[in-house]
């Protein structure tokens, strides 16, 4: 899959945190990919959606990385 694939609407999306309709596609991409269970050598990106409300919250990045650390929903190892 490619990072372009990634940030396409997929059906089924819905906001990380409220599980609202999405308006933004992000890609988590941890500093730490081999704790994050990426081969060494590969990167680990996580997508999630935000709806708007969210997106706009100054304490969703925190948010968001808790919980993809809990649920690692969607993530795929980039060549
Ligand atoms: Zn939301």
């Amino acid at each position: 899959m490619k990072v372009e694939d990634l940030k396409s609407p997929q059906q089924g999306d819905h906001c990380l945190l409220c599980g609202g309709s999405p308006v933004v596609i992000g890609i988590f991409t941890p500093s730490d990919p081999i704790q994050w269970g990426a081969p060494t050598g590969k990167v680990r990106l996580i997508r999630y959606c935000l709806c708007s409300k969210c997106q706009g919250s100054p304490d969703t990045p925190e948010k968001v990385e808790k919980i993809i650390r809990v649920e690692l929903a969607g993530g795929v190892i980039h060549e």
